[in-house]
């Protein structure tokens, strides 16, 4: 049995408490409460760290564990290779799970769940799917090479045209073992179109997908940077909407409406944003027009009180929660910021064993050093997370 003491942030959104325990027995939570209501027994081992805060494990809900840019393309045994070290990295960084919106993860997630290494939990869409040309399409990616012929089996994604098209290839993932589908509505920064307000994908083959995902049990992710592009998905039943970058008040109407939740994912636009001068120049040029558009529209959403996820779209690694400290300095709610990471991101894995710390929920819990709701970015540093627990198992402590 473990008692872990501090502030305790249980992740549904009420105030801290302020001098709190955790109780774990064997993979779940036992307790929750105030620590003078604690009885602990002589047998318990207690964890606790000067000023530290006791949270649920962290998720992220974009990431691409296959890599980015060239790396989409190589083997997934390569990619695999590469990952591992990473995934390591996000886990002791405190994220306990995380979405993989496009690459390997679905290959690799049996062994997470044996323990064969060091990994969050693992929730992926394997292969995406595409429109001929679109954002995914390998062919016309701007940072991929040229000349690999279509639907080559890349960690990346698959093309199809046609709602016939659009449903086989849904069918073919979603067999391979995806936990949702991942399409693109809209064109993006990272890929040879021109603009970033172009719309991919018609009414109808967005249905289908939509359709074939829920025969399955499952969903569908989109990356939706356009305005059209977002409203294409919100308006036939894109539950999670990637990016939602060209916001404004009828996409968050119409999104809304649907119940969908959006994924904005500044952490990579942030990074691209400051080296814009050294990407190719088209990218850069992209990037400026879409990043400060985001930044500008942001707000449009956290005041509608849209349902908002934390996602980076990066490649694992330490420093995932640069994301909590952008929507912090964009003025959401740092409470809110929290939920995003924890609770609501168990919400858009349609789990409810993670994502809070209430009784008998799986015991994925860190306990950071300093008050993240005074200073969203002290957990950027991997060395102010001082105790990893994952189903009540510490992966790390220091
Ligand atoms: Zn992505």
């Amino acid at each position: 049995m473990y008692v872990i003491k501090g502030r305790v942030i249980d992740g549904n959104g009420g105030a801290p408490i302020e001098k709190g325990a955790v109780v774990v027995e064997g993979d779940r939570i036992l307790e929750v409460c105030e620590e003078k209501a604690l009885q602990v027994p002589p047998d318990a081992q207690i964890l606790e760290v000067a000023d530290g805060t006791v949270m649920p494990g962290l998720i992220d809900l974009h990431t691409h564990i296959g890599g980015v840019g060239k790396l989409f393309t190589m083997s997934p045994h390569e990619a695999t290779a590469r990952a591992l070290p990473k995934l390591k990295e996000i886990l002791y960084s405190g994220f306990t799970t995380i979405r993989e919106c496009g690459g390997i993860g679905v290959h690799i997630r049996s062994c997470q769940e044996e323990g064969v290494f060091e990994s969050p939990r693992i929730n992926s869409a394997g292969m995406g799917v595409f429109q001929t040309g679109g954002h995914g399409d390998a062919l016309n990616g701007m940072i991929m090479p040229t000349g690999i012929p279509k639907n080559l089996l890349t960690t990346w994604g698959l093309c199809a045209d046609g709602e016939a098209e659009v449903r086989q290839q849904c069918r073919y993932t979603l067999s391979q073992g995806a936990d949702f589908i991942k399409i693109a509505t809209s064109s993006g920064v990272n890929s040879r179109c021109k603009t970033v307000n172009k719309v991919e994908f018609s009414d109808s083959e967005v249905k289908a997908a939509v359709e074939e995902a829920e025969h399955f049990g499952t969903y569908v992710s989109s990356h939706a940077v356009s305005n059209g592009g977002i409203k294409l998905a919100a308006r036939n039943g894109v539950r999670t909407i990637e990016h939602a970058t060209f916001l404004d008040e009828e996409a968050v109407e119409l999104i809304e409406k649907a119940g969908a939740y959006i994924i904005p994912t500044f952490a990579l636009a942030k990074v691209q944003y400051d080296m814009r001068d050294r990407l190719d120049p088209l990218v850069g040029k992209k990037i400026a027009v879409a990043y400060e558009a985001h930044c500008r529209t942001f707000e449009l959403a956290f005041k509608a009180n849209l349902k908002i996820g934390v996602g980076t779209d990066f490649f694992p690694g330490p420093d995932n929660a640069l994301e909590m400290e952008f929507l912090a300095g964009l003025g959401m709610d740092p409470m809110a910021v929290i939920q995003a990471a924890t609770k609501t991101g168990a919400e858009v894995l349609m789990r409810n064993d993670i994502g809070t710390l209430d009784k008998g929920k799986l015991a994925d819990i860190i306990l950071v050093s300093g008050n993240p709701l005074k200073n969203m970015g002290l957990l950027r540093r991997t060395e102010n997370v001082k105790v990893v627990m994952q189903g009540g198992k510490i992966v790390k402590q220091l």
